[in-house]
């Protein structure tokens, strides 16, 4: 009896503790795990989005970048993180597409992770290195088909959003190209910027400054319509690729376990950093937008993710392009 109750008010206070604990939450510094390279799109969203997130918390939120294996070693990082709420994930697109791309996979993408919120959804463009000869995307399509022993198309890595598009490119024009896979987009745009790779897909967030300084050429953007940050670059179904059309869409995970007190905490607060000022505006420079309010939720984010991974398996399955 005594030893029953001993363990009992063990058990008790270590509930308070962990009540308290997501009560005071957060108290020290966050991490956010982007699963790619510095330097690239998804490192460029989380900055801005854990500057405003750290003024709405009251502590600094960090950026630790762990690329490689399209997203996948990132992601696999804080799947098996403390689930406390201060080492978090914001990945894209590639949560989805990797649950069907990853035959072995360290972790269960719908069952690893708490869902914080959607962030936003970026569309992609093609592009190439500036000196690339062909001039609009018909063009390009005709080149790459002539020479596609020898173009080199890069990518972040097997999973990634770029790889996605890639994949998507090939299929549409029948012909598949030598690709050339980074740790992000960080490092494919450092090679694409002096010439050792010839093209790549990737998010307007990393690839509009480049266009609008002449650095890259840009042949199409991946969305219905065009953006008012390129308006002179055409949606690739205007210009030669009925129907392609993709969004990267992005969203803020935490460790399966973390308590709901802390993953509704970051909820909140990642819904006041997509209405801060600098967020918005920064997002529109780039060519996005923030997600709503009703999006930057778990449940959202929860119903995106399992839509997508039920979208992209056939797609996937019928290309017959694994990663082990
Ligand atoms: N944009 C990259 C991708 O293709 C990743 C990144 O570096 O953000 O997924």
């Amino acid at each position: 009896m005594k030893r029953l109750l001993s363990t009992l008010v063990a058990a008790a206070s270590l509930m308070l503790t962990g009540l308290a604990s997501a009560q005071s939450f957060p108290d020290r510094t966050i991490t956010i795990v982007v699963p790619f390279a510095a330097g690239g799109p998804t490192d460029t969203v989380t900055r801005l989005v854990a500057e405003a997130m750290s003024k709405d918390l009251g502590q600094q939120v960090i950026v630790e970048n762990v690329g490689g294996a399209g997203g996948t070693l990132g992601a696999g990082r804080v799947a098996s993180a403390e689930p406390d709420g201060y080492t978090l994930l914001l990945h894209h697109i590639g949560m989805a597409t990797s649950a069907t791309l990853y035959r072995k996979l360290a972790y269960d993408p719908l069952n690893a992770f708490e869902y914080i919120g959607l962030v936003t959804d970026v569309p992609m463009t093609i592009v190439a290195r500036k000196d690339f000869e062909p001039s609009d995307l018909k063009g390009l399509i005709d080149y790459v088909k002539a020479n596609k022993d020898t173009v080199t198309l890069a990518n972040a890595g097997i999973g990634a959003a770029s790889h996605l598009c890639g994949m998507m490119f090939m299929s549409a024009i029948g012909t598949p190209l030598v690709t050339v896979p980074y740790k992000g987009t960080g490092p494919a745009m450092t090679d694409l910027l002096g010439g050792q790779v010839d093209m790549l897909c990737d998010q307007t967030t990393n690839t509009t400054k480049q266009i609008q300084g002449g650095t890259i050429k840009a042949y199409a953007v991946t969305s219905p319509d065009r953006l008012a940050v390129l308006p002179d670059v055409p949606t690739a179904n205007e210009a030669g690729l009925p129907g392609f059309e993709v969004g990267i869409w992005h969203g803020l995970y935490a460790p399966k376990g973390t308590p709901a007190e802390v993953t509704e905490r970051l909820s909140r607060s990642l819904q006041v950093a997509l209405k801060d000022k600098n967020v918005i505006d920064r997002f529109a420079e780039l060519g996005t937008v923030p997600s709503s309010q009703e999006d930057a939720t778990p449940a959202a984010l929860k119903a995106k993710l399992e839509s997508e991974i039920a979208r992209w398996k056939p797609v996937i399955e019928a290309a017959g392009q694994y990663a082990d």
